[in-house]
C-alpha cells in the first residue's frame, strides 16, 4: 500500500479533517478571490461564511460543488483529493469522472429551490438515489418517507412543486440533498428567496438536522441569528482569505476586528 506508484502523501490535516483548502488560489482574470487560502473543518461541524459582499464565500461552495476550478493549491473531501486526483504518483487537476464520483458526497441547497417543476415530490426525492445512487425504487421510497417526515411534509408526497409555498418547496429540496446520503451540506442563502413567515419553517428544519445528524454542514447565510443558532464555528472573511475564526459567541459578541464589528453592524 505504502509502496503504491498511486500514493501520494497526504497531509494530516487532509487526512483527520473532512474540508481542507491547502494553499487554495482562485482568480477570475486578475481578480483574485481567494488568495492562498487555508482552513479546515471537522467531521460534523456546522461553519458559517461570513462576510462583505464579493469576499468570496460563493467561490468557496462553487469549488465544492465542482462548479468552478482551483488555479492553485488542492482541495481535500473526507481524507481524499478532491480538486486533483492522483495518478502515476502526483496530483493532477481532476478529470470530469473523478469529480462525478467525488461530487456525491456532497449535498447542496441553493437560494432558488431547483426542484424538478415536473415531477412529484417523492419522485424529486428518488430520482438521484435510483438513477445516481443505483437505489431500487422501495428503498429510495422509504428513505424519502423517512425525510418527508423530518421536514414536516409527509403528506405531501404526491404534490408538484408548484402546488407548495416557497418555504415547503425549499423543505423538499433539504429533504432531497439529504436523500443522497452526503457527507457534507451546502446551504447557500437558503432563506433568501423567502417570504419571513416561511423562514421560521425552514430555519427550525435546518436546525432538527443540526441536532440529529452528524452531517458537515458549510452555510452561507445573512441570518445572523440562524448562524448563532446551528452553527458551532464562524469563519469571517474579508477580500479572499480568513479575517477572524472562532465559535458564534466570540465572532458575534467579541469580534477581535474592527472589519469584523462594522460589517455585523451593518448585517443585524
Ligand atoms: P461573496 O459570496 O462573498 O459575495 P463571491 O464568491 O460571489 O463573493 O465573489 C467574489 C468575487 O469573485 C467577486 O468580486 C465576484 O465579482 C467575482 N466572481 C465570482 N464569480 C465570477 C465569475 N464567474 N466570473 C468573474 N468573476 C466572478
Amino acid at each position: 500500500m505504502t509502496n503504491s506508484l498511486d500514493s501520494v502523501p497526504t497531509p494530516p490535516t487532509a487526512k483527520s479533517s473532512m474540508i481542507y483548502f491547502d494553499d487554495v488560489v482562485k482568480q477570475f482574470g486578475d481578480n483574485v478571490v481567494l488568495n492562498h487560502l487555508d482552513f479546515s473543518v471537522e467531521r460534523g461541524q456546522r461553519v458559517t461564511l461570513i462576510g462583505p459582499s464579493g469576499s468570496g464565500k460563493t467561490t468557496i461552495l462553487r469549488l465544492l460543488m465542482t462548479l468552478e476550478k482551483v488555479n492553485e493549491g488542492t482541495i481535500w473531501v473526507a481524507g481524499e483529493p478532491f480538486s486533483h486526483e492522483t495518478r502515476r504518483g502526483k496530483l493532477v487537476p481532476a478529470s470530469e469522472k473523478y469529480l462525478r464520483q467525488a461530487r456525491k458526497r456532497i449535498g447542496m441547497v441553493f437560494q432558488h429551490f431547483n426542484l424538478f417543476p415536473n415531477m412529484t415530490v417523492m419522485e424529486n426525492l428518488t430520482e438521484g438515489p435510483i438513477h445516481v445512487l443505483g437505489r431500487d425504487k422501495a428503498t429510495a421510497v422509504e428513505r424519502g418517507r423517512e425525510l418527508l417526515a423530518t421536514v414536516g411534509l409527509s403528506d405531501k408526497e404526491n404534490a408538484h412543486p408548484s402546488q407548495l409555498s416557497g418555504g415547503q418547496q425549499q423543505r423538499v429540496a433539504i429533504a432531497r440533498a439529504l436523500a443522497m446520503d452526503p457527507d457534507i451540506l451546502l446551504l447557500d442563502e437558503v432563506t433568501s428567496a423567502l417570504d419571513p413567515e416561511l423562514v421560521v419553517g425552514v430555519l427550525n428544519v435546518l436546525r432538527k438536522i443540526a441536532d440529529t445528524t452528524d452531517i458537515t454542514m458549510l452555510i452561507v447565510t445573512h441570518e445572523m441569528q440562524f448562524a448563532r443558532d446551528v452553527s458551532d464555528r464562524v469563519l469571517m472573511f474579508d477580500k479572499g482569505r480568513i479575517l477572524e475564526d472562532g465559535s458564534p459567541d466570540q465572532i458575534f459578541t467579541q469580534p477581535e476586528h474592527d472589519r469584523t464589528r462594522s460589517f455585523l453592524k451593518a448585517v443585524v
